[in-house]
């Protein structure tokens, strides 16, 4: 994996965070909630991972990797704890979480901590994720969602499993993540402004590259 990590003394766990999504594009809405995952669950680290290929999602309406994973880069450089990896970007096959998950443990071995950071909404189809038994018990999840997220939408589907599956799962209200990707990708087609929502360098990376423009306009 391309990136250095601390190294912690012997019998130290390392506590990671994958911060897992599209990031199509990444907002700050994005950042707010690592930076805030990182401080309530003591992360000694958070890995950016954008999604190569979403494994749920019709390829022609994702922005092709490369961008999404240099506007992210872009984005987290400045922050030391917080860093990126093309893993999934780089690989040939969709992007499972749970090979992802289980790459890092392969790496590490016993002495990682591990949570995937991500939507709640997200999260609330993970029972047709790959393997997702497997991969709730190798990592916690942290289920970020807007102020008032009802509980009541994940017991729903969950069904039965509920309480099994929230022995994994710790929900994380983030204001800031009433900013969204896809309001971002709106505005842009509609030539409104998206200062602030995002950080300037990828506003810029945005405009220069012509992203999210309608091809009409093109
Ligand atoms: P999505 O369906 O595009 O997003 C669902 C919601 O979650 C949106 O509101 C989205 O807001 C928000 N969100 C996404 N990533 C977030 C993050 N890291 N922090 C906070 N909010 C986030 O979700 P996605 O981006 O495609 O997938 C999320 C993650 O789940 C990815 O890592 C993906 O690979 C994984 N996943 C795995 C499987 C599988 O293994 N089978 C299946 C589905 C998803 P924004 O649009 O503003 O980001």
């Amino acid at each position: 994996m391309s990136f250095l990590l601390p190294k912690k003394n012997v019998g130290e766990k390392l506590r990671l965070g994958i911060m897992g999504g599209t990031f199509d594009p990444i907002h700050m809405g994005h950042l707010v909630t690592a930076e805030e995952a990182c401080q309530q669950f003591n992360l000694d680290h958070v890995v950016f991972m954008p999604s190569g290929e979403p494994p749920h999602k019709d390829k022609r309406n994702v922005t092709d990797a490369e961008h999404r994973y240099l506007m992210t880069m872009l984005a987290v450089v400045a922050n030391p704890k917080f860093t990126i990896s093309r893993l999934e970007i780089e690989s040939k096959h969709p992007s499972y979480t749970v090979d992802t998950v289980r790459r890092f443990h392969e790496i590490y071995g016993e002495s990682l901590t591990l949570y995937f950071i991500t939507g709640a909404d997200a999260i609330i189809d993970i029972m047709t994720w790959k393997d997702y038994r497997e991969l709730l018990e190798l990592c916690s999840f942290i289920a970020t969602s807007r102020p008032g997220y009802s509980l009541h939408k994940l017991r729903e589907v969950f069904g039965d499993s509920f309480e099994v599956i929230m022995r994994h799962v710790h929900l994380l209200e983030v204001p800031a993540m009433a900013i969204s990707s896809t309001e971002i990708r709106r505005r842009v087609a509609a030539g409104k402004t998206i200062r602030y929502l995002t950080p300037d360098p990828v506003e810029q990376y945005i405009h220069k590259n012509r992203l999210y423009i309608p091809r009409s306009l093109d």
